[in-house]
């Protein structure tokens, strides 16, 4: 009864209530778009200002006693009553509080806003006004998706992330921040991020922040430093993104930072080291360069183009290669090898360029490798330091100290060294040294009564006549004063040291001419020659001695130190005391040997050969004297003998035999050959013997063709005017090159006998006389084979089609009366 009665009494308290209540709201809600509805403190509805959102079809009236549970989403429900709890002890709401109505399946979220109103007279009542926000909170929900996603990420990464609202406040950091920046989240949340930024780098990046709001993009990025919590500045690279709802209407961003303070560091320090390098290359008085790993010139400095007068592009579009000295490639490339595969760091070595002009430097070289931080190759650096000067003045210094300045020739110095040299030379080859010294003669006197000019002028042209006589290769030097030393290196025959020695007396003795002076010197010349166990200063010292023995018989000749040297001297000039006499005595002959033919074994021509019968008994053979005779000119009278000769032995064998005539082969030696008597020594023979020059053939060798004289040329074209044909002897020995066959048209070449002897068993002698054959059918040129001793060995010219052959297996050189004999 009790519960019914105040049951009765809040009915109708609760109605009185509302009127009151009404009357008083309506005019608060007149000028309000929200519904505003009245609620007892435990949420019963008490009155409406208009029919509840999703009731709109309803009477107002309708819902009035509702109790929450009946309106709201269940799951909204007990955050509801929280709040209409906080609005009953707090008198209000702090920030509006969202939630879904409900009418069945149906539901609409609203946002409220709710105040107590409490009356003296009755109970207190609250007052809410509903807004319905549907479209905010779809947005709001997919922001908070995304950035839930973000977060998710965030939370996690290294990176630092941050949201912002539309004011661009923060409203959330990851923990991150804290390790990047300093910052402890809550000390970054709430402040502006501009804050936070480098006033530069905002400066540089406001342009790029502005498009990005102004079109409306999403998505920018941009390198910025931010203040970190104990004052410093920190290199981010910002990547932002802006959030927009459904409207397009700006919700915030969401910003990405990432620590790259140790990357710009890094590549401040590289550009800046960058920097200094190029200054550094740009202002270096060294060539500098950095060459790609193939080689390519990739820069080059001033100085670089400047030593190889080159531009910096034709420089830039080349490879280092172009510029090095071709000699030097290999070495320069088994260098940047060696660099590459780490063996070396740097390497320091002489190197030459070549110029535009073409003109060779001497450069010190010093290159190294550069590599990345992961120690790959990159490139590399080369400096060149031009050392040309220094080097010609080594070259310079080397020269003064081993040459005498007054007539270039080498010093004493360089003397003794190439002595010692040519003797540990000897010891090997087992072919002697030989030490020529000579004096002039009383150059004292020139000296003394001329004055020291004329007498250092005398010494050069001693020292210009020496070089003029001696051998290729020989070392001509000045030994002091008027002593000069030939070193003549390798001799095959000790003897060719007497002959220089005898061409030096000779060529003294013709006057020399200082201004309008005739001075006459001669020279006394002394020698020795090396043997086992000899050295240098007592070689020396032999040929002083030997000099002074020259100089005691009465100067201007040679003397010789050595007694086997004398015995060879002695029993050369013997020899040609020997063929002098001979000469006179008639002890010489002319014999023959025949040339055959392989085929058929007929005789195609005779070789006149040289003999003499010695008084002694013996007859020697023209190797025996042929060379003395040449060496002292005997030759040129004897041979004009076996010319003769040689004729009228051909007018006696053809006189009878017109059809098929003997040819004669005479040997011509290059003395001959150069003597300017020869035509008419070869014109009187054909005349007094009434023999056809058709009969006749002359063989000469290479080194007779080489002798570039007038006289020679003289001869062989006269020769070949008169119809007489040309042989080449010895073919094969000398060293001609082939285009000599071109200028002088011979009609047969006599293969030499070293080509013959080893037929049978070398295969190689076999092919190089076949090619001989070859090119001389191709050039319609006869071949004769000398030598052939054997039958083996006629067989095998006759398969390489050699057609003819000389040698004992048919017969030696014969009387004529023997070949007489032949020919019938
Ligand atoms: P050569 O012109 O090469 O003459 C061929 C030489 O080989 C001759 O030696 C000859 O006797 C020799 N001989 C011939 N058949 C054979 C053989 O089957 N086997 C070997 N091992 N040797 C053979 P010789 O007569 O002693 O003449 C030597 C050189 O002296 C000649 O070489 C020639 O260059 C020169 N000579 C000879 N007579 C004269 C001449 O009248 N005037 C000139 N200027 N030089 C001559
Ligand atoms: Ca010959
Ligand atoms: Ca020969």
């Amino acid at each position: 009864m009790q519960d019914e009665g105040r049951e009765q009494r809040s009915e109708s308290g609760l109605a009185a209530h509302a009127r009151r209540l009404a009357r008083r709201l309506e005019l608060v809600s007149s000028n309000s778009s929200d519904i505003v509805v009245g609620v007892r403190v435990d949420g019963t509805i008490l009155w409406a200002s208009r029919p509840l959102v999703l009731w709109d079809t309803v009477d107002q009236e309708a819902l009035v006693g509702s109790a929450p549970c009946d309106v709201i989403h269940p799951d909204d429900v007990e955050a509801s009553l929280a709040a209409l709890a906080r609005i009953v002890t707090e008198g209000r709401l702090e920030h509006s509080h969202v939630l879904r109505l409900r009418k069945g399946d149906e539901h609409r979220w609203v946002s409220v806003d709710g105040q107590r109103v409490d009356d003296p007279e009755d109970e207190a009542t609250i007052v809410l006004s509903f807004r319905v926000c549907d479209d905010e909170i779809r947005a709001a929900t997919a922001l908070a998706e995304s950035e839930h996603q973000y977060r998710l990420l965030a939370e996690n990464a290294t990176d630092v992330v941050y949201s912002i609202d539309p004011s661009g406040e923060c409203n959330w950091v990851s923990p991150s921040v804290t390790e990047v920046l300093g910052w402890q989240p809550e000390e970054f949340v709430g402040r502006h991020v501009i804050e936070f930024m480098h006033p530069d780098d905002l400066a540089t990046n406001l342009p790029e922040f502005q498009r990005i709001m102004a079109e409306g993009g999403s998505r920018g990025h941009a390198d910025m430093r931010y203040r970190t919590a104990d004052g410093t500045w920190r290199w981010m690279a910002v990547t932002g993104r802006v959030i927009r709802d459904e409207r397009g209407v700006l919700r915030g961003g969401i910003e990405s930072l990432r620590d790259i303070q140790a990357e710009v560091e890094a590549r401040d320090a590289l550009e800046k080291s960058e920097r200094q390098f190029r200054l550094a290359m740009h202002g270096s008085p060294a060539g500098m360069a950095v060459v790609g790993l193939d080689h390519e010139l990739v820069s080059v400095n001033p100085a670089l183009c400047e030593m190889l007068g080159r531009t910096e592009s034709w420089l830039c579009s080349h490879r280092v290669d172009d510029v090095l000295h071709p000699d030097e490639l290999e070495d320069d490339h088994l260098t940047r090898r060696r660099l590459l595969a780490g063996e070396q760091d740097d390497h320091v070595g002489e190197r030459s360029l070549l110029t535009a002009g073409g003109e060779r430097i001497a450069v010190l070289h010093s290159v190294g490798l550069l590599r990345d931080h992961e120690q790959q190759p990159l490139f590399f650096v080369s400096q060149f330091v031009d050392i040309t000067a220094r080097k010609t003045a080594e070259a310079h210094l080397e020269f003064a100290a081993t040459h005498d300045a007054l007539t270039g020739l080498a010093n004493r110095a360089h003397l003794v060294d190439e002595i010692h040299r040519s003797i540990s030379s000897s010891n090997r080859s087992g072919r002697p040294t030989a030490v020529v010294m000579l004096d002039l003669d009383h150059f004292k006197y020139v000296n003394d009564s001329l004055g020291h000019a004329v007498g250092d002028e005398l010494l050069r042209r001693a020292a210009e006549r020496l070089r003029g006589t001696v051998r290729q290769g020989d070392l001509v030097a000045r030994h002091g004063g008027d002593e000069f030393v030939v070193v003549m290196r390798d001799l095959d025959d000790p003897t060719e040291s007497v002959r220089v020695a005898q061409r030096i007396v000779e060529t003294f003795r013709s006057p020399v001419h200082v201004g309008h002076a005739e001075l006459y010197t001669t020279a006394s010349v002394g020698i020795a020659v090396s043997r086992k166990g000899v050295d240098a200063d007592t070689l020396l010292s032999e040929a002083d001695t030997a000099m002074y023995v020259a100089k005691d018989e009465g100067r201007d000749r040679y003397s010789l130190f050595n007694d086997d040297l004398r015995a060879a001297v002695t029993e050369r000039l013997r020899l040609e005391v020997g063929l002098r006499h001979a000469l006179e005595r008639d002890e010489f002959d002319v014999w023959y040997q025949p040339e055959v033919d392989l085929c058929d074994g007929s005789l195609t021509a005779v070789e006149a050969l040289l003999r003499w019968h010695h008084p002694e008994g013996r007859t020697y053979s023209a190797d025996r004297f042929i060379e003395v005779a040449e060496d002292s000119g005997l030759i040129v009278e004897l041979g004009a003998m076996v010319i003769r000769r040689a004729c009228a032995q051909t007018a006696k064998w053809n006189r009878d035999r017109p059809l098929h005539p003997v040819v004669v082969r005479i040997n011509l030696s290059t003395r001959q050959l150069a003597e300017p008597t020869l035509l008419r020594t070869i014109d009187d023979a054909l005349q007094a013997t009434g023999a056809s020059p058709f009969w006749l053939c002359f063989e000469i060798t290479e080194t007779a063709i080489l002798r570039d004289l007038a006289a020679v040329d003289e001869n062989l074209r006269g020769i070949r005017w008169r119809g007489i044909e040309l042989a080449l002897d010895d073919f094969g020995t000398g060293y001609a090159s082939l285009s000599y066959l071109r200028d002088i048209p011979v009609a047969v070449l006599k293969l030499d006998k070293s080509f013959v002897r080893n037929l049978a068993t070398s295969e190689f002698d076999r092919r190089l006389v076949a090619g001989i054959v070859g090119l001389a059918q191709g050039l319609h040129v006869e071949v004769t084979a000398e030598g052939v001793e054997d039958e083996r060995q006629a067989a095998i010219l006759r398969d390489l089609g050699c057609r003819r052959a000389q040698g004992f297996l048919f017969s030696g050189a014969v009387p004529p009366c023997e070949i007489d004999a032949m020919l019938t």
